[in-house]
């Protein structure tokens, strides 16, 4: 949000200005007591006449203004110049102290404030995305971007703008005295700039590109463990410990490699850096020296122009270091800034109208392919009615576009040509919360998350009492296992619901759904993986259920499906067969016939063996 920006910004600047604002009362203070001195100096002048002009001079070159004063202290023989110098020396370093302190403060705030207004960006353009962009960005690669590349831009930005504009003060403040002290020695700054110009430019096209591949590549490791954590059950059944391990070496080693490589890339650019600075010093010396010994400039002048020169190189030396950090922000905020500005193609937040749900969806003419496999039509001008008030049974092989269509209906994917309408609207122009309150999805492999099992019944209904909670509970045959366990609904789910069997982990799924009283059910496959009496259970809350809604239900088994007021065989995506049980049973050339008597078969064997 632009107000946090403003508050990283102004912390940012604050501190800045801190700084400044020290470094400019310390540097007036020495200013004030040169001029001070040089005003005693004038007053001594009618004694000393002949050392003025060199100390005055010479004054300028030295650093610490109380250094200076101890040096005149002892000179003087004045314990009050001594003690001037000492109470100097105390609010010099305590002003710095205290500053330091703040400054600290206020960067660690710009560098969280940073790293948390980059985080909650990158969080929200992400889950905002479409689902066809998590077909095709893996798990640990985004949570690399949230994790390490926030992290890189984060912690280098208020440091880089902090430095830099230090050093343009510095920068600012020094360049005209030494042109005024010599404008034909400042010339010489004008011939090496252009090559360090030329150095850095090719620098930074090699070194963007390589902090984008070296995030890459760190995305790819954390990619790895994210795999294999999330299937450590089956990395522990195949043994794959080792492999698992070797892979994520070669990978660490690769990635070390490349380190190595960029570090390499970066110490000969400063190296090369470093030259130019040292040919122009030897230009200073030799052009300073030659005009000097020609007697076109005063040999003091030379002595000063120096001096600063050396501070000026010093301040542009920082600047390589800080042109090197923001290659390495721009390299590894490529993505980042890719993820923030990605417009996904199915914006769920387009949608605006909220029509009257009573339950009719249409599937007119639609065609669909997966964007990640654009060549392949799984589904091919489909055409199905699905009445409000109906159990609609959706039957067919494996891998026919079941589970697409339902996908469909979720919006995960939009249709290719044709649309979706439910009761005569465009799924499509249906305000989203408004959609997901009316259509409730139990999906084939339901994910469950890691609070307690009544977190998970009312997830995305955080306000729903106990009463409905445990109503629908009730309704899924959830209520029936929670009884016997220890902590009730407060037992948790483990992640993804790993601490529960798959049976109960479908009932507190189809429980979620109907709290929310939809007007459509969707139930995709979800009785297929379980045991007869499990599945039963599921069966029973199903039959509870289905009153009063539109209910699409995937299944193969003929019990789950023989009661559907209507069924459709979708075979290669398209609608081959509809109709009732014993509509299609007539049929005996269809597919409806033959999965159910593949079904009957085992039966008959086990009847004869009996
Ligand atoms: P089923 O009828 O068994 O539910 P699906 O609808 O899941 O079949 O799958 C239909 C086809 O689409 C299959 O060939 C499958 O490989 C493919 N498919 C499913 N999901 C995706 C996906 N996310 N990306 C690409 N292809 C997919
Ligand atoms: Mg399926």
């Amino acid at each position: 949000s632009p107000g946090a920006f403003i508050n990283v910004g102004s912390s940012i600047v604050f501190s800045i200005l801190l700084c400044g604002l020290v470094r400019i009362s310390i540097l007036s203070s020495q200013f004030n007591y040169r001029r001070l001195e040089e005003e005693d100096q004038t007053e001594e002048n009618s004694i000393n006449d002949s050392d003025e002009d060199e100390e005055s001079r010479t004054n300028l070159i030295q650093p610490a203004i109380n250094t200076q004063m101890l040096i005149d202290a002892i000179t003087m023989q004045s314990f009050d110049l001594l003690k001037k110098s000492c109470l100097l020396l105390i609010a010099v370093d305590l002003s710095t102290i205290i500053v330091d302190t703040i400054k600290y403060i206020f960067q660690s705030y710009a560098n969280t404030q940073t790293s948390i207004q980059v985080r909650l960006a990158l969080f929200k353009a992400i889950i905002h995305q479409d689902i066809s962009f998590f077909d095709e960005n893996s798990t640990g690669q985004l949570m690399s971007r949230m994790d390490s590349d926030t992290n890189s831009i984060s912690h280098s930005i208020p440091i880089c703008l902090e430095t830099l504009t230090m050093n343009i003060i510095h920068f600012v403040g020094i360049l005209p005295i030494i042109v005024s002290y010599s404008w034909q020695l400042s010339l010489t700054a004008f011939i090496t700039f252009p090559i360090s110009f030329i150095v850095s430019q090719l620098y930074g096209k090699y070194s963007v590109d390589l902090y984008d591949e070296e995030s890459d590549m760190n995305a790819d490791t954390t990619d790895i463990v994210q795999n294999v954590l999330s299937a450590i059950r089956t990395v522990r059944s195949f043994a794959t410990e080792k492999i698992e391990f070797q892979r994520y070496t070669k990978h660490i080693n690769e990635w070390f490699k490349f380190d190595m490589k960029s570090s390499v890339l970066h110490s000969i650019f400063s190296l090369l850096w470093r030259l130019m600075y040292n040919m122009e010093s030897v230009l200073v010396y030799l052009y300073g020296g030659y005009l000097t010994i020609n007697g076109r400039m005063d040999s003091k002048n030379l002595l000063v122009y120096v001096a600063y020169h050396s501070k000026l190189t010093q301040s542009l030396d920082t600047f390589t270091e800080i042109y090197s950090e923001v290659l390495q922000i721009i390299g590894s905020s490529r993505k980042v800034i890719y993820l923030l500005n990605r417009k996904p193609i199915l914006d769920y937040e387009n949608g605006s109208e909220t029509p009257e749900v009573l339950g009719t969806i249409v599937f007119d003419g639609v065609e669909f392919a997966y964007p990640t496999r654009k060549n392949v039509e799984v589904l091919k001008s489909l055409n199905l009615t699905i009445e409000k008030g109906k159990t609609v049974a959706l039957v067919g092989p494996s891998g026919n576009g079941k589970t697409t269509i339902v996908s469909l209906i979720e919006q995960f994917y939009a249709p290719k040509s044709g649309q979706i309408l439910l009761d005569g609207t465009n799924i499509q122009n249906i305000q989203h919360e408004y959609y997901h309150s009316k259509v409730a999805l139990v999906a084939q492999e339901p994910t469950l998350f890691s609070g307690s099992i009544r977190d998970n019944i009312l997830y995305g209904y955080e306000n729903g009492s106990e009463e409905e909670m445990l109503k629908v509970a009730k309704m899924a045959n959830v209520h029936e296992f929670v009884e016997k366990l220890e902590k009730g609904y407060d037992t948790k789910c483990g992640e993804k619901g790993i601490q529960m069997s798959g049976g109960q982990k479908q009932r507190i799924a189809i429980a979620r759904a109907l709290i929310r009283n939809p007007a459509i059910l969707i139930l995709d496959e979800a009785t297929s993986a379980l045991d007869s009496e499990s599945e039963s259970l599921v069966q029973d809350a199903l039959n509870c259920c289905a009153k009063n809604r539109t209910v699409i239900i995937i299944a193969h088994r003929l019990s789950t499906v023989k009661n559907a007021d209507k069924i459709a065989v979708i075979e290669k995506g398209q609608v081959t067969e509809i109709g009732t049980h014993f509509d299609l049973m007539k049929n005996i050339n269809g597919m409806y016939y033959k999965l159910v008597s593949k079904q009957l078969e085992p039966k008959k064997e086990e009847q004869k063996n009996d």
